[in-house]
Parts: C-alpha cells; structure tokens; sequence
C-alpha cells in the first residue's frame, strides 16, 4: 500500500476510523472525509499521523455530488487521484414502513446509495486510466437479509450490493476490482442505544457469540485492497462471525 492514495467516507469515527488506522499501518497515504464531525476527523488524522504517514480531512456531505467533487479535489492537491475508495459513510433512520416518513426513506438513500454513487463515479476514470483501482463498499448484513424497522436502510444497502457486482463488471478488464462488505452487528455509535432487548437478541443470532469490533471490518478491507485480492471482484463478503450464511 506504500504510496497508495485511500479515501475513505464517513471516517471521523466507528467503522471508517478503524479502515483508515488499517490502511495507515499499510503505509498508505489517507483521506478522512466526514459530514459535520470535524473534531473525530481530526482525532483519526492524528492516529494515521502518529503511524508515519501523510493523511488530510475533508468536510464533504457525499449525499451531494458537488460537495463529493470537493473531496476528490482535495485527494488529488494533496496525493493525486485515489488509487482506493472505500464508501464508508451510512445512516440509519430506523422505524417500521407504517410510520417510516418519505423523508428519512429518501435521506438514508441519498447517503448510503447515492453517497456511493458520486464516489463512485468520481473515482472511475482516473483508475480506469491508470489501470488500477480498488473500491470497497461498506454495505451490511440487512442488505443481504432484510430487517425489521430498516426498510430504508435495507434498501440501500441491497442496492449498494447491486451497484457494487454492476460496477465490478464494467471495470474488470481495466484491473479495477469493486467488492462490498457485509458488516453484522458492530459495536460503534450507529448501534451503542439501541435497546439491550434488541442487542441481545441480536447476539443470540451470532454463531460467533460475540459482537464485531469496527477492526474486524477494516481488516477484511485492507485484504480486499491488498495484492492477495487482486482475482476478487464483484463479491460481497460478510463479516459477522457467521450471522448471515
Ligand atoms: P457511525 O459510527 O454512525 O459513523 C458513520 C460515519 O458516517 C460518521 O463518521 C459520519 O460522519 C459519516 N457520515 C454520515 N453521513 C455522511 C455524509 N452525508 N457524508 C459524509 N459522511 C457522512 O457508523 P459505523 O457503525 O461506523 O458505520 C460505518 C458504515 O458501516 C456505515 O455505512 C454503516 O451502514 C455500516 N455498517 C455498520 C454496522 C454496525 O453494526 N455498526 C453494521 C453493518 C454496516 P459525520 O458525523 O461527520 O456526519
């Protein structure tokens, strides 16, 4: 990864703070993008930074195309295009389809698919160009599974998976892979309130018997990124010590 340009969304804390600790004990230079959390991307730039390597952050809502157009600019001042993006960045707005408003059906959309998409796109060309590109998407358990209470956030995730094997296809021939991951239960911020009914129903679902930790994820990303990788693409791999076979 030595000399690797990584961006990574969403990545002032959690699941995307881990990838980007990952990849900076690679030797990877890093780009920490993140939405409003200003301070927790500055906390994940001083972990990179205290690994050696060169890291930035970016303030950029990926839900919005121009703003993503701000981040890959940034990478490409500071490093040059990205050779890997990782779409980290995701909400939930949970409730049961009855009372799930149009809004928060279309916001988590807007992030955790459209998100992807502008990332997506803006990385494309200049990997196809070098011949070389890794893109790893952070999807999830409930895409492959659905959920109660997470129609919206299923959805997108479902659709990121779909987005993910589309766009391996077209850029396959080009040396760029496109592979998602499918995180089970991790224990971050997104899932610290949920109620201790639903965690522990939840863990009675974990082969494993225990929750994921956000490293878990950033090692199976750092894996998909690396050279024993390179023949994977279009693949989605679950990481959730076996509660979705
Ligand atoms: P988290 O702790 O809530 O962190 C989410 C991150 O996304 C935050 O850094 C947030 O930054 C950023 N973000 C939100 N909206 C954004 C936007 N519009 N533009 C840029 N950044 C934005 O969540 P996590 O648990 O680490 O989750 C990371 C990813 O893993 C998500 O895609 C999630 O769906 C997925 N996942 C998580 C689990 C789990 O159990 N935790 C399971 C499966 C999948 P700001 O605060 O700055 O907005």
């Amino acid at each position: 990864m030595d000399k690797r340009n990584v961006i990574v969304t969403g990545a002032g804390r959690g699941i995307g703070r881990a990838i980007c600790v990952e990849f900076a004990k690679e030797g990877a230079n890093i780009v920490i993008n993140y939405s409003r959390d200003a301070e927790g991307a500055e906390i994940t730039k001083n972990l990179c930074e205290e690994l050696g390597v060169k890291a930035i952050t970016v303030a950029a809502d990926v839900a919005k195309y121009n703003e993503a157009e701000k981040l890959f600019a940034a990478c490409e001042e500071a490093f040059g295009m990205p050779h890997i993006l990782v779409n980290n960045a995701g909400i939930t707005k949970d409730n049961l389809l009855m009372r799930m408003s149009e809004e928060d059906f279309d916001k988590v959309i807007e992030v955790n698919l459209k998100g992807s998409f502008n990332c997506t796109k803006l990385a494309v060309s200049s990997m196809s160009k070098k011949r070389y590109g890794r893109i790893i998407n952070i999807a999830s358990v409930v895409g492959l599974s659905g959920n109660i209470g997470q129609a919206n956030y299923a959805a997108s995730k479902a659709g990121l998976i779909g987005l993910t094997k589309s766009v391996a296809k077209e850029l396959a021939r080009r040396n760029v892979t496109v592979n998602a991951i499918a995180p089970g239960f991790i224990e971050t911020d997104m899932t610290l309130n949920l109620p201790d009914e639903v965690k522990s129903a939840m863990l009675s679902s974990i082969p494993a018997n225990r929750f994921g930790q956000a490293e878990d994820v950033a090692k199976a990303a750092v894996f998909l990124a690396g050279e024993a990788a390179d023949y994977i693409t279009g693949q989605v791999i679950s990481v959730d010590g076996g509660m979705h076979m």
